[in-house]
């Protein structure tokens, strides 16, 4: 994995933050975004160098990879999400890494699987519903018509389990219009998830982090666009 300057962060960085700010501003000045980094791709060196320029928070898709990375960078007051599938025997594994949001809780059975291990450990852990939007086979999580029900059932059954909204990936399309309807289903969802607590929207990554803005997203996951090399 390349090690980038810290002025080419610098400027992935600013490139990023300016597009988030632009198209927050779009939706409203009181329309707060948050910046999650997916550092899956990159070198170790480069999340340091990101701290060092002011970002905080941080994203894996792999448990192993998540816990190496907080083990390294431990001394950092960084705040780490796990954005990937969750292998059930990986479970204890994460509950002991105590991530700051798990964004891909993707079914009833995971759910059970990992209430009944916070039990046993008495923790909670604060997870995102993820929402399969597009109806896609190739992507995991819990089908539009679902999602609702899906909710209040691990609220009312997993009380180790603290659920703070959705997250969701936009429809692979290379038509803005079909990746669009896959955020406003999603961000039908959160609205209407609102009224059991819900505040987090997590939706958009490099390619479409804005247009995911303007329909209503409040974190993006970013990480391709931050690693580039020139
Ligand atoms: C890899 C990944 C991202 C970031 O993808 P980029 O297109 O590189 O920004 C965002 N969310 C999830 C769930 C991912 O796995």
């Amino acid at each position: 994995m390349q090690i980038l300057d810290k002025e080419q962060l610098r400027k992935n960085l600013d490139e990023v933050i300016w597009n988030i700010e632009r198209a927050r501003i779009s939706v409203s000045e009181h329309h707060i975004v948050k910046l999650v980094t997916v550092a899956k791709y990159t070198a170790i060196e480069n999340i340091h160098t990101l701290y060092e320029l002011g970002q905080r928070a941080f994203g894996e898709n792999q448990v192993q990879q998540l816990k190496e990375r907080m083990l390294t960078l431990k001394e950092l007051p960084l705040e780490w999400h796990m954005i990937g599938t969750l292998q059930k025997n990986k479970i204890n594994n994460l509950i002991d890494l105590h991530p700051s949001l798990m964004q891909s809780l993707d079914s009833i059975d995971l759910a059970a699987e990992l209430n009944k291990k916070l039990e046993a450990k008495a923790q909670t852990m604060h997870c995102l519903l993820q929402v399969n939007s597009a109806n896609e086979k190739t992507k995991s999580g819990f089908l539009a018509q679902h999602a609702i029900d899906a909710y209040q059932q691990i609220k009312e059954s997993c009380p180790h389990i603290a659920l703070k909204g959705i997250m969701s990936i936009g429809a692979h399309s290379e038509d803005k219009k079909v990746i669009q309807k896959s955020f406003e289903t999603a961000y039908h969802i959160y609205d209407a998830l609102k009224k059991e607590g819900a505040t987090v929207c997590s939706m958009g990554m490099s390619g479409d982090y804005e247009l995911a803005i303007e329909c209503g997203s409040n974190l993006v996951r970013v990480g391709s666009a931050l690693f580039k090399s020139q």
